[in-house]
């Protein structure tokens, strides 16, 4: 912000490259300041922003302090009961510029709250803003806690936020706009970065094509129309397209829904990303290889309507650098090979298995831009705590990545299989997804969703999806 003077924060050292990246991404990259860092041994338990001529503002400092000399031990998890409602008081509500709730949770309340108050304080906010979202968008606790599922997958009852029935806040965004309502407050007249609401739709295409796979596919597929559905119109037509595609007709494939996605999206004013599988490395992976022509044509009609192809590493991918690297190398020569210009690339791992944090770490190594996996399988919302994408950190290396998270705020599945949320295309499960698209839109982040084209078959499905677009 050119009109903002320079920001300084004073910091204890400790935890020094993690409240850097913080800080980045907090105060630089969303808030839009130029600011510079002062680390003082003697500044305890309090990170206070100053400018030049003015009152300053504190905010606690607990998670940082605690941790510096147990780094990854399980005592610097904030524990279910030691979470203490923070009181928004009136003078920072007045200045709040979007809708936050009264109360926000303090993940890490001092153990020995500050009372020296220095004579230049405007404010101190006994909160640990910087900590907490540090915590929650380094997915700190998921490196420390060893609960997995069955899939080898952090489960959303493991986490704090979960535990605390948040997932559906972003929790972390209310922290951001407190402390910006707390900025404003001392020093009104301030200026931050605009921002806009984005809807992001992407779609794993784990089976590109059903005619194309293997038969015993193709039978249960046309079976479960009559048995499951009992829709003997949809055999006789299924069936029908099946003989056709047989003769050489590829437009007729039900999992080919890549045109009707990419007009859902367009009509949104938005693209569609489109995430492949390039190797098979377990029997949950593709059944259809990237070398076939069906594949080979829906990369190009993608291409040239302007959307995106992107990566999505098979099942037992999540913890093996070779094969990150060896996918990425895969995905990069075939788009060469038809005639795709190169660019960053993308992606999110299959089945949502991921570890923190050596996911990040070797998706980085391959050189790959973003990935979107984190969201809960089992449950949707906020996993990171926030709707904006931000720079991963590696906290066993203890240092910031260059690869970018979008976290997932809403899978198909996770909603409406009965395994997991289990509410079908309830009007339910429609209004769950708009109240998550809303929260997403209160704090103009980013809306990811992701949809298979497996999941597009009936009208039933495909009205529901389109209503998600336009809630
Ligand atoms: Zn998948």
């Amino acid at each position: 912000m050119h009109d903002n003077d320079v920001l300084t924060v004073l910091a204890s050292p400790s935890c020094r490259a993690e409240k850097s990246y913080i800080f980045d991404w907090v105060l630089g990259e969303i808030l839009g300041f130029n600011y510079r860092i002062s680390f003082s041994p003697t500044h305890r338990a309090a990170i206070t922003l100053a400018l030049p001529g003015k009152q300053t503002l504190r905010i606690q400092d607990q998670f940082f302090e605690n941790a510096d000399q147990q780094w990854l031990n399980p005592q610097t998890l904030p524990a279910h009961n030691s979470v203490v409602d923070f009181f928004i008081t009136p003078k920072i509500r007045t200045h709040r510029s979007v809708s936050i709730p009264i109360h926000v949770p303090n993940l890490f309340p001092s153990i020995n709250p500050t009372d020296t108050e220095e004579d230049d304080c405007c404010l101190a906010l006994d909160i640990d803003i910087f900590g907490a979202l540090f915590f929650l968008v380094s997915r700190y606790e998921e490196a420390v806690n060893p609960t997995r599922d069955q899939h080898d997958r952090f489960p959303s009852g493991a986490s704090i936020l979960g535990q605390l029935g948040l997932l559906d806040r972003a929790v972390g965004n209310e922290y951001i706009e407190l402390l910006w309502a707390a900025m404003i407050s001392c020093w009104p007249g301030l200026k931050r970065k605009h921002r806009t609401f984005r809807s992001l739709p992407s779609h794993d295409i784990d089976h590109p094509s059903l005619f194309a796979g293997p038969i015993q596919r193709v039978i249960r597929n046309l079976a479960g129309t009559l048995i499951k559905q009992k829709q003997p119109m949809v055999f006789m037509n299924r069936a029908a397209n099946w003989l056709r595609f047989k003769l050489g007709n590829c437009d007729v494939d039900p999992f080919d829904q890549i045109d009707w996605l990419m007009e859902q999206s367009e009509l949104s004013n938005t693209k569609s990303a489109f995430f492949y599988i390039p190797e098979k490395t377990h029997p949950l992976d593709a059944s259809v290889s990237l070398e076939s022509p069906v594949v080979k044509q829906q990369w190009l009609r993608i291409d040239q309507r302007g959307h995106e192809i992107g990566y999505h590493p098979g099942y037992m991918t999540y913890a093996n650098q070779a094969a990150i690297q060896s996918g990425a190398d895969r995905i990069r020569s075939l788009l060469q090979q038809y005639g795709i210009r190169e660019r960053e690339i993308g992606g999110r791992q299959h089945y949502l298995r991921w570890q923190t944090p050596t996911t990040a770490r070797n998706w980085e190594a391959a050189g790959l831009a973003y990935d979107s996996t984190l969201g809960f399988a089992d449950r949707s919302g906020f996993r990171c705590g926030v709707c904006f994408e931000f720079p991963m950190y590696d906290v066993e290396e203890r240092r910031p990545l260059k690869l970018r998270q979008r976290p997932l705020v809403v899978m198909d599945s996770t909603v409406t299989a009965d395994h997991y949320m289990g509410l079908g295309l309830s009007s339910d499960a429609y209004n769950y997804i708009k109240s998550l698209k809303n929260e997403c839109r209160t704090f103009c982040g980013d809306f990811t969703i992701l949809w298979h084209n497996t999941e597009l078959l009936t009208l039933q499905q495909k009205d529901f999806y389109r209503s998600i677009l336009s809630a």
